[in-house]
């Protein structure tokens, strides 16, 4: 007996109703029928149209009843990461929506207005859609996949560019839209395994999306199967990133094809593969019902670690006591903390940032509250166009009778040019800045050591 058919009966009590769980989603288009919604007042109800009429927004039965506790809304964590809130618009963006929506005007007129408005977003930041898409040698541009770090490949599975239910600050968001144009996604597999075939640096793929657990099983095979060839020795890692330990854990426990996911991942682990959960998490409360931690015990059993990462946000998760709490959870749990991110600069950014030298602070804070196991969280981490930049810290430089100059600490993590990870670098402290973009070198000095190349090799490339 394999150890996913050993757990498959499960824990849990039916009478709970948690377990085979049938999946219920709500959009912008039935918002009005969520129960709960029904008592919020009438004014919160239209704001939340008007800005789902331009953000994404997805949230199912599951999220709704057993994360969202409705007595603390709207300051509720849960319900800031999924349901739209008035401040995530500007105040002009909100205005314009509102109006047409007030005068009930027709479907054109709106389309036009919002798509304007998303373009003013900054859909894809950090140049993804121009700059990290690679060729086949034949000059084939290899879409849905993505090569930026040497030795990991991301791969955007067609049908997985959608996820359980949607976070409110989604960098991803251009994606969900359905604007063709805007929509990174793949074609096939076969480009993807013809890639990797002739990449051997290639270690880790990365499959993200959205979401690729969203997928049925069966075709996540179609993808991943292949890879147990030896044509793929060098692929030792199949990273998988996903949100449904939060917004479905069932995909885990008692859907219908659960139990095959469980088996495959349970293949590649026996091939000898190592295969992580790369599971997004914000929040300590996400973690704290029995069929999320099920399904983390059946991932576990199957050989696969879990591995975790999450940005900081405002309104949701900017307490350091809230990362002890959840890290602590995680290693409690048998889970990896692995990347503390900083939100990029897209969608509803000035709702949900947090200047860098806070999310130093949260995290500064939040680690020492915890035991080493927890401590293999890093950043907090910018993943920016030149590499994935941590603020390492602020700290001041320099004689102290003349006056030290105080200065943020920066490293990569990652860099398109691997020579410049780990070197540190210093950037003029500024309390206000909240990416990479906003700050200038310390010292006087007119660029960072990267800047010149990153502009001669890759920059040039955007235009
Ligand atoms: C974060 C990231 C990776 C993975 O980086 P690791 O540090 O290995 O986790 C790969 N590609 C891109 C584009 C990324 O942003
Ligand atoms: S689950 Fe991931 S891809 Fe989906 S909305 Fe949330 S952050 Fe975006």
């Amino acid at each position: 007996m394999t150890a996913t058919n050993r757990l498959s009966t499960g824990r849990i009590d039916p009478a709970t109703g948690d377990q085979g769980r049938a999946f219920h989603v709500y959009t912008q288009r039935n918002l009005d029928r969520i129960t709960a919604v029904r008592h919020l007042p009438a004014d919160q109800r239209f704001a939340m149209k008007v800005v789902s009429t331009v953000l994404p927004f997805r949230v199912n039965d599951y999220v709704i009843e057993r994360l969202i506790d409705w007595s603390k809304v709207p300051d509720d964590p849960i319900f800031q990461l999924t349901f739209p809130q008035p401040g995530m618009l500007a105040p002009e963006h909100y205005t314009q929506v509102a109006n047409l929506l007030r005068r009930n005007a027709d479907k054109a007129e709106l389309k036009a207005v919002v798509g304007r408005i998303r373009q003013d977003l900054n859909p894809h930041p950090a140049g993804q859609l121009q700059l990290n898409i690679p060729r086949l040698p034949n000059g084939d541009l290899v879409t849905g996949v993505q090569h930026k770090y040497r030795e990991t490949v991301l791969f955007f599975p067609s049908q997985g560019q959608t996820c359980h239910a949607y976070c409110s600050f989604c960098f991803r968001w251009a994606q969900f839209v359905g604007d063709k144009a805007l929509r990174i996604a793949a074609t096939e597999a076969q480009r993807l395994h013809a890639y990797l075939r002739q990449h051997p640096c290639v270690t880790d793929l990365l499959v993200t999306g959205g979401d690729p657990l969203v997928i049925k099983t069966r075709h996540l095979e179609a993808y991943l199967e292949p890879l147990l060839h030896r044509d793929f020795d060098h692929v030792q890692t199949i990273r998988i990133g996903t949100k449904a330990l939060t917004f479905w854990p069932y995909r885990f426990v008692g859907d219908a094809d659960s139990d095959a996911l469980l088996a495959l991942l349970e293949r590649i682990v026996a091939a000898g593969k190592h295969v992580a959960v790369m599971a997004h998490f914000n929040h300590w409360r996400e973690m704290e019902t029995e069929v999320c931690e099920q399904a983390v015990e059946r991932i576990r059993a199957t050989g696969a670690e879990i591995r975790t990462q999450g940005p900081v946000l405002a309104h949701i998760n900017d307490e350091p006591g809230d990362w002890a709490r959840m890290w602590r959870k995680q290693v409690r749990l048998g889970i990896l903390p692995y990347y503390m991110f900083v939100e990029r600069d897209t969608g509803a950014h000035h709702y949900f940032k947090v200047p860098l030298v806070r999310t130093w602070e949260i995290y500064r804070e939040a680690v020492q509250q915890v035991s080493g196991l927890a401590r293999t969280a890093r950043g907090p981490s910018m993943s920016a166009g030149p590499g994935k930049v941590e603020v390492t810290g602020v700290a001041e430089v320099g004689p102290r009778d003349v006056g030290p100059e105080q200065v943020l600490v920066l490293r990569f993590l990652q860099a398109r040019n691997p020579d410049w990870v780990n070197r540190p670098f210093f950037a003029r402290f500024d309390p206000a800045a909240t990416w990479l973009d906003d700050l200038r070198p310390a010292f006087g000095e007119r660029e960072f050591f990267f800047e010149p190349e990153y502009r001669e090799r890759w920059t040039s490339l955007l235009h």
